[in-house]
C-alpha cells in the first residue's frame, strides 16, 4: 500500500519552504488578484480514497484544464468528425501562438491550444440548446459537484483583454473553420475558462479519465477509444511547448492552466490536482509541476 497521504504531507510542507514561486498571470486582469502563496494538493485513487494537503478545498479558475472538458464534451456529441477540423500534432508553440495556424490554413494542431479550443467551442455552441449552462452541467455531473459554477468577472475580464483569442477566432473564420459568429464562441470559451474548481473537485471532473471513461458515480460517458485519444492528446499537447519537459519530470497525462492548476492521472491508478498560482516562464505551475515530479518520484509510479 501506497502511503499518499504521507507523501502529499512532505510534498505539501516542501512547497510551503519554496522561495521562487514562479510569477501569476496578468494578462487577464482578474487573474493576477491571485494570492500566490496558496498551495494545494489532491489524489483520489481507483478505490475513490481521498488524500490533500494545503489549500485543496480553495477554488480557482481552472482556465485551459477546461479545454480537456470541452473535447469530452464534443467528443461524446459528434464523435470523429471533429478530427477533420483539428489535428493532434504537438505544436512545440506557447498556448495562445497564431504563426503556426496561419500556414497550416486554419487547421489548428491540437484541442488543447487555444485556436484548437476554439474549434471546439464553437462545436458545442453549435450543438448545444442551451450552450454555457449545458457544458456548465456537464462539468458538474462529470464531478458529481452543483456548486460548480463560472467567475463571470474573470470571464468579463478576459474578454476586455482577450485581444490574442479575438486574433486566433478572426484567423479561423476567415479559413472557413468558425461556423458561427466569433462573439458568441468567445463568449462560451471565456466562461468556460472562467469556470473555479478546487482540487478536489478537479480529480473528481478528471476521474472518468483514469476510470476508462466512467466517472465517480459509474456513469459512463466516453468509450475507450476516446479515452485513450484524450489521455494521449494531455500527454502530448498539455503543457504548452513544455509538454516533454512534463513527460520527462513527471511522466503523466496531464492538463495545465494559467490560473496555476494542473490534474493529471495514472491510468486506473490515481487522477491528481495541484494549484498554485505562481507559473513558470512557459506559463505552467511552477510548484505544481515539481509537486508531481516528486509524486512520481517517491511513489515510483509514471505512464513509464
Ligand atoms: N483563457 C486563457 C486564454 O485563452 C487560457 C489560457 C491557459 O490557461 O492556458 O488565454
Amino acid at each position: 500500500m501506497i502511503n499518499y497521504q504521507g507523501i502529499l504531507n512532505s510534498i505539501s510542507a516542501d512547497c510551503s519552504l519554496s522561495k521562487d514561486r514562479g510569477k501569476v498571470a496578468t494578462y487577464i486582469p482578474e487573474l493576477a488578484k491571485t494570492d500566490s502563496s496558496k498551495f494545494g494538493i489532491h489524489l483520489v485513487d481507483s478505490n475513490k480514497n481521498n488524500f490533500q494537503a494545503g489549500d485543496s478545498e480553495t477554488v480557482f479558475s481552472i482556465q485551459s484544464i477546461s479545454k480537456v472538458l470541452s473535447l469530452a464534451q464534443a467528443m461524446g456529441l459528434i464523435g470523429e468528425t471533429l478530427w477533420t477540423r483539428l489535428d493532434v500534432e504537438p505544436s512545440g508553440d506557447p498556448f495562445n501562438h497564431l504563426s503556426l495556424l496561419e500556414l497550416e490554413n486554419g487547421i489548428p494542431r491540437n484541442p488543447l491550444i487555444n485556436a484548437g479550443a476554439i474549434v471546439i467551442a464553437d462545436i458545442l455552441v453549435s450543438n448545444l440548446k442551451n450552450p454555457k449552462s449545458d457544458f456548465l452541467q456537464f462539468v458538474r455531473n462529470l464531478a458529481g459537484d452543483d456548486d460548480i459554477d463560472f467567475n463571470r468577472e474573470v470571464a468579463a475580464s478576459e474578454k476586455r483583454t482577450g485581444f490574442r483569442n479575438y486574433a486566433a477566432a478572426n484567423l479561423l473564420k476567415s479559413y472557413g473553420n468558425l461556423k458561427n459568429d466569433v462573439e458568441t464562441v468567445l463568449d462560451f470559451y471565456f466562461h468556460q475558462c472562467a469556470i473555479e474548481m478546487n482540487c478536489s473537485q478537479l480529480t473528481k471532473a478528471f476521474y472518468l479519465f483514469m476510470n476508462r471513461g466512467k466517472c465517480q458515480k459509474d456513469k459512463t460517458y466516453l468509450t475507450l477509444r476516446q479515452v485513450k485519444r484524450i489521455n494521449a492528446l494531455m500527454l502530448t499537447c498539455g503543457f504548452y511547448d513544455e509538454a516533454g519537459e512534463f513527460a520527462f519530470e513527471v511522466g503523466l497525462p496531464g492538463k495545465s492552466g494559467v490560473g496555476g492548476g494542473i490534474v493529471a492521472l495514472l491510468p486506473e491508478k490515481f487522477c491528481v490536482a495541484t494549484w498554485s498560482p505562481g507559473l513558470n516562464t512557459k506559463g505552467n505551475s511552477k510548484l505544481g509541476m515539481e509537486a508531481l515530479e516528486q509524486l512520481t518520484t517517491a511513489t515510483a509510479q509514471s505512464i513509464f
